[in-house]
Order: C-alpha cells, then structure tokens, then sequence
C-alpha cells in the first residue's frame, strides 16, 4: 500500500498543509489538505474518505471537494467512519446552513456523497482493503484506522491523546509495517495538550512504549508554531523508530 502525504501539519501558513493522506490514489485517509494539493482529476478518482473527525483540520477537503465534484461524477463517495463521526457531519457542516447537504446533492441517488457507517473496531472490506476504525481519545468523537490488504497493515491514530485500545488491535494487526500517528504540543504545553486531546513528544514517546510495536512511527498533525521545538524534542529523544512524515512523500506500507 503506498500512502502520499498530501498535509501533515496542525495548522494553516503558507507552505503548509493541513491533516490527508492518499492512500493508493483513490481513498483519502482526513481531507485537510486535500482539494489544495489534488488537481481535478486527482480528486475526481477518489472513491472513499476515511474520516477520523469532524474537526474543520480533518473534514475541510470534504466541503471544498464536494463544490468541484457535484454533477461530473459517475458514483458517490463513500465517507467511512462511526456513526458519531457521520452523525456530526451532517449535523454541523452538511446541514444546509455551514454547507449545502452534500449527501442528497444533486438527489439521494446520486448524492456526490453516500455515509457508510462503521463499527467500532469490527473490520469492514473496502475493495481489496480491511478498514478497521478503532475509537481513540480526543476532545470529539473521534477514531484511528486500521488499514490492512492481503500483505500488510499500517495504522493511522487520527487526533488523540494517550490512548489505549488502538495498540491492542494493532498487535494483532497482520504484517504491521507502520504507524501514523498525531503529535501536535511541545513537552512545555503538556496540560493543553491533555486538555485538548493531543500528544506532545513525552506522550508520543510513552504510547510507543506502551504500543511494543517495533515499526516505524511516522509523525504527524504538530502546529506550525511549535514545530521546530517539537522537532528539536524529538531528536533529543534519538528514538530510531520515530520519523516525521513529510509532506509530499510516499510511503510504502
Ligand atoms: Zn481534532
Ligand atoms: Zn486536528
């Protein structure tokens, strides 16, 4: 499986890319990123979203992407998630005030998107792919993914503090090559980041401990205010496994 960093950053400037990861060129893993760094054709090729939360970082692609696709498809995309997550979508940003309804635009048939409900931790087939979304501990309903084919697994944490659940299932993940995982807060910040459901170093640190999975770990979602001390805490660690995802990059999980 080869997953393209379209954003890995936490927050908006210029030159920097918001949450979204292209797995295999047609399914969005978050969508900050995603109608800034896909051209139309590259966006007109995307058969599902899985989608963490609804946080505007993570669900923005979403909107701007419905706006260019309505009416020049020939199926809907499907958004994946749990029913909390899709629930929220069309409460707060599909409702018709915040954004059209893009789920019954242009009609329910051949909305531009179809919401496919998950359970938790139950894997579901998406193509050749198992999708697993795992809840994790954030300030909204929020999950990680699972992301196995016949070969291999990755894992993506989505927005999360120190959590739990998603390294159980990821022990027993087949063939786990790796993990993409949120740290967003200096050490200093450690309060806010607790507070806000984030990691800092110190946590990402303890949660690979805690993990025992011996793959690499590829950081994601700092904000852009902190990233050279998140970067200068993170070398002091000199954790081999710890790397930070880069935009623009492919990785083959
Ligand atoms: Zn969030
Ligand atoms: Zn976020």
């Amino acid at each position: 499986m080869k997953i393209r960093v379209l954003g890995a950053s936490g927050s908006k400037l210029p030159g920097l890319h918001l949450t979204s990861f292209l797995l295999d060129r047609s399914i969005l893993i978050d969508t900050g990123a995603a109608a800034s760094m896909m051209d139309f054709e590259e966006q007109k090729r995307v058969q599902a979203v899985l989608l963490s939360h609804i946080h505007i970082d993570h669900s923005l692609g979403l909107l701007l992407m419905a706006d260019n696709l309505v009416g020049c498809l020939k199926r809907s995309i499907q958004i994946l998630s749990v029913p909390e997550v899709l629930d929220g979508l069309r409460q707060h940003l599909f409702n018709n005030q915040v954004w059209p309804d893009f789920t019954s635009i242009p009609n329910n048939k051949a909305a531009v998107f179809k919401l496919r409900p998950l359970s938790n931790g139950r894997p579901a087939k998406l193509d050749k792919y198992r999708i697993r979304a795992v809840p994790v501990s954030h300030s909204v309903p929020t999950v990680g993914f699972i992301v196995s084919d016949d070969r291999s697994s990755f894992v993506y944490t989505g927005d999360t503090r120190a959590t739990e659940r998603i390294w159980q299932e990821a022990r027993h993940a087949k063939n786990l090559k790796g993990v993409l995982i949120e740290t967003s807060f200096p050490n200093r910040m450690q309060q806010l980041a607790d507070l806000s459901g984030h990691m800092t170093p110190n946590t990402l640190a303890a949660e690979i401990a805690k993990s025992g999975l011996k793959v690499p770990f590829y950081v994601f979602h700092v904000k852009a205010m902190h990233l050279e001390e998140v970067q200068r805490e993170i070398a002091a660690m000199k954790n081999p496994q710890i790397r930070l995802a880069v935009e623009g990059a492919t990785y083959t999980f």
